[in-house]
């Protein structure tokens, strides 16, 4: 593990504290070109209505944005969790040199979990991936999370006998 890589995860964990703060599963990403943080994002599919508001699409849109240009070649995507099929496809599209994520996706992860998208050699891309860059700080957050949202759910069903139905360590950024 390299120090650069946990420098930049920071700037990406303060992102997902923005989407905690918000009530939404808190993930959060940051696209970096040399040295400067040329997007950022969290999710937000709550706050925005949007399945595809994940925290890395807002940040490569960003980046994009940022750039002018589509091809994001060199960029690197810090995100606190292992990226889901859609980002993963973003990523490859952009043509991200790498990705360094903290947590890993058992659930819903296409960076080796479930998949290996940015790793398809019959893409015309292949994506370099750097796991576990700060995974307890990354994952401690979710948990956290969940775990509220438990506590909320019993609250909720406070005199009826069935629990809520329970997700431990759902890392999907749509909450049911
Ligand atoms: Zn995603």
């Amino acid at each position: 593990m390299n120090m650069d890589d946990n420098f930049w995860m920071q700037f990406a964990l303060r992102e997902a504290g923005e989407a905690y703060r918000a009530g939404e599963v808190p993930v959060g990403a940051v696209v970096v070109l040399g040295n400067v943080i040329i997007g950022r994002g969290h999710n937000s599919v709550e706050t925005l209505h949007d399945p595809t508001a994940h925290a890395e699409m807002l940040a490569i849109t960003a980046a994009a944005e940022t750039l002018k240009s589509w091809r994001l070649i060199e960029a690197r995507l810090y995100v606190t969790l292992e990226p889901c099929h859609m980002c993963a496809g973003a990523a490859v599209l952009a043509r991200l040199q790498k990705i360094v994520f903290g947590a890993w996706d058992p659930k819903a992860g296409a960076c080796g979990s479930l998949a290996a998208v940015t790793q398809d050699e019959r893409l015309n891309h292949q994506v370099e991936i750097v796991p576990e860059v700060m995974e307890a700080e990354c994952g401690d957050l979710l948990k956290r999370f969940f775990k509220e949202l438990r506590e909320k759910r019993l609250a909720a069903a406070k005199g009826e006998t069935s629990a809520p139905s329970d997700r431990p360590g759902a890392g999907d950024q749509q909450q049911e």
